[in-house]
């Protein structure tokens, strides 16, 4: 049985080399020739030793997951259905912007979180992610655009907001991440990189000592705990008390901040009275807030709310100098837009 490539980082491909008799300094020939030149035949490699030839012959895979299914909108977003080894699946959808892409990742098949306004949510947990599977979806998502839209096919953005908690899959997000900002990696800016968390304290916790300087982003969705524990239920256990002082420590530089994300629902969360408490809440943090009307999906009982609604609650946040957007709904309509991503 060989292992896959794509779990080690830089450090843990050189220890793997030196354990199978290798020496260390071949993982950078090894990373720069699969991450940067997307190729998966090493012996073609200058500098590459017999004996990591052998190595990687006998020992590692460079599988990706397969496409399983693609669904392409008319905004040009897609859709990724992808199926890994044991035939499980997940969604990986990638957003145009300005001629290049973010991505979004999934985590975990399913989620243990349930919140209530989620599709994946629904479904509970079946398991978390490797690491291997965290970036097969971003290498084979890039594969498909190179083939397919060879002149706008550049990924600069990750945002893990596809199925799952990333943070109660930590171990495997911070080395998919290492490897998305290595400079032998992927080579991504480490700004342009968010996690996105529904406030699960054990891995924000680990967060402020171990994770790279990437961008975080809360899912808020409210500021009262009684209405922000009916949506994300681990709220009860993990209450905005605990979780917003602990992000407000993590270190932000200049292009970092942290992301507060509100779905705003239809008579539930949208009114002028919520929008003042959220404001007092962040007013004097280094917040930035991104509205999200609901994308309704089957079977839910939230609703979206009007135009007029989002606006207003918009220029009340606003008032306190608190920068904020409403995010532009993309790929909706194949219900590839925030908490509409699904597994089965
Ligand atoms: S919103 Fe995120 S954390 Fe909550 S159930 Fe959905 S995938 Fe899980």
């Amino acid at each position: 049985m060989t292992a896959s490539f794509f779990q080690f980082s830089l450090d843990g491909l050189k220890n793997y080399l030196v354990q199978h008799g290798c020496n260390a300094d071949q993982a950078r020939l090894l990373f720069n020739w699969h991450y940067k030149k997307n190729k998966v035949t090493p012996c073609e490699i200058n500098g590459l030793s017999t004996k990591t030839k052998e190595v990687v012959n006998s020992y590692l895979n460079f599988n990706l997951p397969l496409i399983d299914q693609i669904q392409t909108s008319e905004d040009r977003t897609v859709k990724f259905l992808f199926s890994f080894q044991d035939g499980k699946k997940v969604e990986t959808v990638i957003i145009p912007f300005n001629q290049k892409y973010t991505v979004c990742l999934s985590s975990q098949v399913g989620c243990a979180m349930n919140c209530s306004f989620c599709y994946t949510g629904t479904q509970g947990l079946t398991r978390s992610l490797k690491t291997e599977e965290i970036i097969g979806q971003f290498l084979a998502a890039q594969t498909w655009l190179t083939l397919n839209r060879p002149h706008d096919n550049r990924i600069l953005n990750v945002v893990f907001m596809g199925q799952g908690e990333p943070l109660h899959n930590f171990d495997n997000v911070k080395t998919a991440v290492e490897i998305l900002i290595s400079q032998h990696g992927l080579s991504l800016a480490d700004h342009k990189i968010t996690i996105s968390t529904s406030g699960y304290l054990p891995g924000l916790l680990r967060w402020k000592d171990e994770m790279p300087s990437v961008n975080i982003a809360l899912s808020l969705h409210s500021p009262v705990d009684e209405k922000r524990s009916q949506l994300i239920p681990i709220n009860k256990k993990y209450p905005l008390k605990d979780v917003i002082p602990l992000i407000e420590q993590f270190p932000q530089g200049k292009k970092r901040f942290v992301t507060y994300e509100y779905l705003l629902i239809h008579d539930f969360n949208d009114s002028e009275e919520d929008a003042l408490q959220t404001a007092q809440l962040l007013v004097g943090t280094k917040a930035f807030m991104n509205l999200i009307p609901f994308n309704p999906f089957p079977g839910t009982k939230w609703k979206r709310p009007s135009t007029e609604r989002i606006q207003k609650f918009f220029e009340i946040i606003e008032s306190f100098k608190i920068p904020v957007t409403i995010r532009t709904t993309k790929g909706d309509k194949i219900l590839a837009a925030c908490g509409q991503l699904n597994s089965l």
